[in-house]
């Protein structure tokens, strides 16, 4: 082992454990969300202290959990779908918010690593291109993790309304199946009360 091995980070370990492998796409959320970060001067949240958006919901967004302590299970992990590399993390306590938005160019990839992933989504990739490719993205993940700030990331200070707090609702069960509900997700329908589910029929 390297002993300035980026990839033997224990941070980016728990990342690489929690999305599953390593790939170009989680360097890109590990480097964005230690920027933002340390822009923010706060530790990781552990309740709701910090609230990220992300503008995609790719491999990136797995590293933003980790590292940030804003999840999607506790609600101030926010997506939208707007396909963009881009990480903004507000703060409640300060109010202090920072965007981290990925540079033109800084994730491409170079003809062969596009033309063997084409191969490999097909599922007409040979072994030894299957191998190829691995060795071309773990190179990309490496480089990203290893290249400036400067060179990957445009950071500047945003200013915008923080988001409510997650709410902890009482249930009510639905008309139809039972099931207990969030009061505010269920709909009236022909005179009944039903969850999304039952709505959708
Ligand atoms: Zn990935
Ligand atoms: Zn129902």
């Amino acid at each position: 082992m390297e002993i300035n091995d980026p990839f033997q980070a224990e941070d980016f370990k728990k990342c690489a454990a929690f999305h599953g492998h390593i790939c170009p796409g989680l360097s890109i959320g590990y480097r964005s969300s230690l920027k933002a970060m340390e822009w923010l001067r706060e530790n990781r949240a552990e309740d709701e202290e910090i609230v990220a958006v992300i503008e995609t919901n790719a491999c990136g967004a797995d590293a933003v959990q980790v590292l940030t302590g804003c999840t999607y299970g506790k609600g101030n992990l926010l997506f939208k779908d707007y396909g963009k590399q881009v990480l903004t993390l507000l703060s409640r306590k300060t109010g202090n918010g920072v965007r981290v938005s990925l540079k033109a160019g800084a994730l491409e990839l170079n003809e062969e690593h596009r033309q063997l992933m084409g191969k490999i989504r097909k599922g007409d990739a040979t072994d030894a291109e299957k191998e190829r490719f691995q060795a071309l993205h773990l190179k990309r993940s490496r480089d990203i993790m290893e290249n400036t700030e400067e060179a990957l990331f445009d950071v500047r200070e945003i200013h915008e309304d923080l988001p409510p707090r997650a709410q902890i609702e009482p249930s009510k069960s639905c008309d139809r199946c039972g099931e207990p509900t969030m009061a505010s997700r269920l709909s009236a329908k022909d005179g009944l009360r039903l969850c999304g589910g039952c709505l959708e029929g």
